[in-house]
């Protein structure tokens, strides 16, 4: 008999979450991880993540989001923890652009609010922020923001309390098929009748016969000291603008954090996410004082605080959510593309059903590893 039913490789926001999705189906199941989560060393950390429904990156994540959202409130009931902050979402950008073009089509597709707002209106409710007239602007008031660490921590002390086990730190160094799939970690092997593999940035290390083509990238995030009115008490929104230098985002003070603020665009290629450099780069400060100084021109250049993360990229930057074609017991969501945290828990379902019953009700065709041989 193998040692778990399940092993979950990868305890981040989508490995946590579908911990917890087979713990409460009642299988034995193991989480790994090589660092005790949350940690900062790969996807799911940084204080915060935006969520939102009127998705310009494809009216087909509408329903996942949908349910994502019922999950979340789930989750904040089962532990007690509030865990999602609806601020509101706030996407400017010019009318020929991807993002307010996008957000509509989504709206209307899936009969979703969303209100728009002029560079006027946008002025007069929002001071702290600027907005040039060649700009639209659409808010989605059922938006808004996750607490990311409390999330993969409240997602972890749910699947411990249905019965599941975590062992954390240990390394996966690789696995081999079979019936009995073996795990072999830095301190021995481990046997499972199925495996789940959610590894961020280490996808290709462990799906290589996959030739996934993911691209790793270095982001960096960075909390500026702002003015106590440009608050989420004070009614401003997280915020997101596509400029022809890029795409940025932003959250308004929260509690004790400064004023965060990030390029969602471009990013440098990184080979080995263990070793990469995680002080300040001068290309990305640059980048976001060039954003800051005009679209923010009251938050100071006072840095509070910086952090690095990755984005790994698919090839066309939707998820990778399949059953490995060579191993029916195995199954992986690779490739979140820089915005998969807020659809950890319907991903983690997903996963699930993949693994147990070998296909789900939920509508992820599109994310399959299939379509990737016809880009
Ligand atoms: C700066 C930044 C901002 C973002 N903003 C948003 C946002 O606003 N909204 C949104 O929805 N998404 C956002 N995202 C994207 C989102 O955070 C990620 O898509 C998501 O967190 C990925 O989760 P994951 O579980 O796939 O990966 P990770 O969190 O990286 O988890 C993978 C885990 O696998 C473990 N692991 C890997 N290999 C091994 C091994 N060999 N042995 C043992 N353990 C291993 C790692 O230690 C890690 O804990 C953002 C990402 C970044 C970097």
């Amino acid at each position: 008999m193998a040692d778990f039913e399940v092993v979950v490789l990868g305890l981040g926001g989508i490995g946590s979450a579908t911990l917890l999705h087979l713990a409460r189906r009642g299988k034995r199941v193991l989480g790994i991880d090589r660092f005790i989560p949350p940690h900062s060393h790969g996807s799911s950390h940084g204080h915060t993540r935006i969520i939102r429904q009127a998705y310009f990156e494809h009216p087909q994540y509408v329903p996942l989001l949908a349910e994502s959202y019922r999950l979340w409130r789930d989750l904040e009931k089962l532990t007690g923890e509030k865990l999602y902050h609806e601020i509101g979402v706030l996407q400017v950008g010019p009318e020929s652009g991807v993002v307010v073009p996008g957000v509509r089509r989504a709206a209307q597709q899936h009969n979703l609010a969303v209100e728009e707002l002029s560079p006027q209106i946008m002025r007069s409710r929002w001071p702290a922020l600027s907005f040039p007239d060649s700009m639209a602007g659409v808010l989605e008031a059922h938006a808004g923001y996750l607490l990311v660490e409390e999330c993969v921590r409240s997602q972890l002390a749910a699947a411990k309390d249905a019965g599941a086990e975590v062992q954390a730190p240990c390394e996966v160094l690789r696995w081999e098929g079979g019936n009995s799939i073996r795990i072999h970690t830095a301190t021995g092997m481990i046997t499972a009748e199925r495996l789940v593999i959610a590894a961020g940035p280490w996808a290709s290390t462990l799906l290589g016969d996959l030739y996934l083509q993911l691209q790793v990238r270095r982001k960096s995030v960075f909390w500026f000291a702002g003015a106590s009115h440009f608050s989420a008490q004070a009614g401003y929104p997280c915020f997101l603008y596509e400029l022809p230098s890029g795409v940025f985002y932003g959250f308004p003070l929260i509690g004790s954090q400064g004023i965060k603020l990030a390029k969602h665009s471009g990013g440098q290629r990184v080979e080995n996410p263990l070793q990469v450099n995680k002080s300040i780069d001068a290309e990305d400060e640059k980048n976001i004082d060039g954003f800051r100084s005009l679209y923010l021109p009251d938050v100071t250049n006072q840095l509070l605080e910086h952090q690095t993360c990755f984005y790994t990229m698919s090839p066309d930057d939707h998820f990778i959510v399949d059953r490995h074609p060579q191993a029916n017991n195995v199954v992986f969501a690779a490739g979140m593309s820089g915005h998969g945290f807020k659809f950890s828990p319907v991903l983690g379902q997903a996963l699930a059903d993949l693994s147990l019953d070998g296909g789900t009700d939920l509508p992820i065709d599109f994310l399959s590893l299939e379509r990737l041989s016809t880009l």
